[in-house]
């Protein structure tokens, strides 16, 4: 059968090679399927048409039918525009124009009659409409009941005719051109038992919607169909890997794990740490590969759980490995275990990108033998050269950015996978964990130790300086120690940068009798490490710093943390902040000073964060106002999060419900065996051939 969906859309008669060529530069479309798939962002109901005289200035997009009175240019050079003075009998609104003038004039001409689109807006006491879309009243027939499809373009896309009206015209002749019915994607039984529309209705309804009925059951089948196929896939690659792979079995609890209890553990466990020790233990004995995410917000002591559980692995003969995603981290990490370990005469070492090949060879020499117990480092660990003599456990420390694939990337450090414990501070909503981390066990300490005081966040203005400094000076003066963050991002890296060199010297200026530090990301490890050094020995008591510390530093006894335009920064990073102070005794300050001017969005943000100390709620609201595809870490999460329809933040309960669909499939048939299913485990592998993140684990 001769197969449309596949064909080049170079081929196809309405498009042409020049088209093509835009389609493939701008939005990667280069077949008819990839076309179909292109969905519109939004739709309009054009079915009702407006009197010039109803029109007020609160409208979104509206539609007129009159005439040109009369057409007239003014302006000169980048000013000049075309007008077109409209009637419908009831009043006049200008057209308005400021490209595409000669074109303008050249197509449309006065007295005849128009439909009009567009947003009116008032300007200068009169409405005018920018950019309309006009049609003859008779060509007008898109769509039967008048709810209009919009495409997202870009600016190459309009200057080679392919605006939204383009494109919907050029989807219209493409799917006029498949006589076929589209085949299906999801078996029989399935859109049956859950009363889904058929693949080829639910196409031809997203793109020309026969009715908003029509229109909602086609979006709802095809967000059904996306989210299924993402948790099947990942439900199916857990359930595989926990067939195929045994894990190591850590068996008893000996002298290294009792011996640190009892004599190095500088307190007592939480209650939620040790549920989550007994889960973790649970996990490495029962002979299947653990795979398990902690989560728990920041200073909940997750470091410690991740250690007693790496001296399970010691006490089973096996090495434990421990990765951060920052050299800084990876140290501190280092320096904090060395010395919980102090004389119990372990091996541990540190291996970072900086780490000189001189002292490098030892190490790995010492991991091949057996001799190193615990390997701490960053993403300089999972390097090829760095071979185990028998790694049991890994613990990937604060990320998100260790997705499905990069994870699997692990197991070919050993003939058996290792156990894996993925921490993570900040809190992921439910939703996307499923997503992110749909393939693992999760575990979530709930509890601060013991005595410690809920942050108090305030916002302020950043033309009070005075009386925020001179809280900062009663706290430094009770000997507490200030971080003072600055925002840095690639964009702005100069003026950034130069904010935080202003803001250091008026600092030193502001507060001579202290000593001041300073880190920034551009700076050599070396030169940061010494001023790191500075604040956590308490030499220096204000750190003026770029979002570096954002992750893991532990200085309990600074109390104070100012966020210099805090607008700048996404929820999480805030809260990450937040968590830096907060980890003594003493009640702790986090202030977020931002500009007086704020949108209505960050103007949220803030009142979030001066709300609540609660990472879950919080990792919520910014799924919520950002969405997941500008989340942290989620582009390199391993899992494609450029979904076509669904959407992560709104479109939960689906999500479960798909899920729990997809796990009943993949328990029924775990051999993918079932005749009924055929469809579904060729559709999953045709999709992972297409996606490069889950081509690396398939
Ligand atoms: P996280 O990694 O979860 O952000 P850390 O492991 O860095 O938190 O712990 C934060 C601080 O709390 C550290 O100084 C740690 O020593 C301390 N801590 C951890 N567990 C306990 C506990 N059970 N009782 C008291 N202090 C603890
Ligand atoms: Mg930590």
């Amino acid at each position: 059968m001769f197969d449309i969906a596949s064909r080049d859309i170079k081929y196809i008669s309405g498009i042409g090679p020049n088209k093509a060529d835009v389609l493939n530069k701008e939005l990667k479309i280069y077949s008819v399927n990839d076309l179909i798939y292109y969905f519109p962002y939004k739709y309009v109901d054009r079915s009702r048409i407006y009197y010039v005289h109803e029109i007020d200035g609160n409208m979104p997009y509206i539609q007129l039918r009159g005439k040109i009175l009369s057409f007239e240019t003014i302006g000169e050079g980048r000013q000049r525009r075309l007008i077109a003075h409209f009637s419908d009998g009831t009043g006049v609104v200008d057209l308005v124009w400021f490209q595409g003038i000669k074109f303008i004039t050249g197509r449309y001409k006065a007295s005849e009659e128009y439909i009009v689109f567009g947003k009116p807006t008032l300007f200068g006491g009169r409405f005018n409409i920018a950019h309309p879309d006009l049609d003859k009243p008779d060509e007008l027939r898109l769509t039967s009941k008048g709810l209009q499809p919009y495409y997202n373009t870009t600016e190459k896309m309009k200057r080679s005719f392919l605006s939204s009206p383009n494109v919907a015209k050029l989807m219209a002749v493409v799917l006029q051109q498949i006589v076929e019915l589209l085949p299906e994607t999801l078996p029989h039984w399935l859109i049956a038992e859950h009363h889904l529309m058929s693949r080829n209705d639910a196409i031809h309804n997203i793109h020309f919607p026969t009715s908003a009925d029509a229109l909602r059951r086609a979006q709802y089948r095809l967000k059904f169909e996306e989210l299924f196929y993402i948790q099947l896939g990942i439900l199916r690659y857990a359930k595989d890997r926990q067939r195929r792979y045994r894990g190591f079995v850590f068996e008893k609890v000996a002298d290294i794990f009792n011996t640190f209890y009892s004599q190095n553990l500088p307190f007592a466990l939480t209650g939620a740490q040790k549920r989550v020790l007994k889960e973790i233990r649970n996990d490495v004995g029962n002979g299947r590969q653990m795979n398990r995410l902690l989560q728990g917000d920041v200073g909940s002591g997750k470091t410690l759980v991740a250690l007693m559980s790496m001296l399970l692995a010691l006490d089973n003969g096996y090495q434990a490995c421990l990765m951060a995603p920052t050299e800084i981290l990876a140290n501190q990490h280092f320096e904090t275990i060395s010395s919980l370990l102090h004389g119990m005469n372990l091996r541990v070492e540190l291996l970072t990108g900086s780490i000189t090949k001189k002292r490098r060879e030892p190490i790995l020499k010492g991991l091949l033998s057996g001799e190193v117990h615990i390997l701490i480092g960053t993403h300089a660990v999972i390097e090829e050269s760095v071979q185990f003599n028998s790694l049991g456990l890994v613990v990937i420390d604060e990320q998100h950015r260790f997705g499905v694939a990069q994870r699997a990337r692990l197991w070919n450090k050993n003939i058996y996978p290792p156990h894996v414990l993925v921490m993570t501070a900040t809190p992921i909503p439910r939703t996307l964990a499923m997503t992110l981390y749909g393939d693992l066990e999760v575990s979530i300490i709930d509890e601060l130790p013991p005595g410690r005081k809920p942050i108090s966040t305030m916002h302020q203005f950043d033309n009070r300086r005075e009386s925020l400094y001179a809280s900062v000076r009663k706290q430094l003066n009770e000997g507490r120690q200030v971080y003072i963050v600055y925002p840095l991002i690639k964009e702005s890296e100069k003026i950034d940068l130069k904010n935080l060199e202003e803001g250091y010297m008026h600092i030193c200026a502001e507060f001579p009798e202290y000593q001041v530090c300073k880190v920034h990301g551009k700076m050599k490890a070396i030169e940061k490490e010494e001023q790191m050094q500075l604040f956590v020995s308490g030499k220096a008591k204000i750190m003026v710093a770029t979002t570096v510390i954002e992750v893991g530093v532990n200085v309990p006894n600074a109390s104070v943390m100012i966020i210099e335009n805090a607008e700048r920064f996404g929820l999480s990073q805030l809260h990450q902040l937040r968590g830096r102070v907060g980890r003594g005794a003493d009640q702790s300050y986090c202030i977020l000073v931002t500009n007086y001017k704020l949108a209505e969005d960050t103007r949220k943000r803030l009142e979030i964060m001066v709300r609540t100390n609660d990472g879950f709620e919080i990792a919520e609201a910014d799924l919520k106002l950002r969405g997941p595809g500008d989340l942290e870490g989620t582009q390199q999460s391993g899992v494609a999060f450029d979904l076509k329809i669904a959407d992560i933040a709104r479109d939960g309960q689906l999500l479960q419900y798909v899920r729990d669909i997809a796990q009943k499939i993949v328990d029924a048939d775990p051999d993918n065996s079932l005749p009924q299913n055929d469809i579904l485990w060729q559709q999953l592998r045709s999709l992972r051939k297409s996606n490069v993140n889950w081509a690396s684990i398939s």
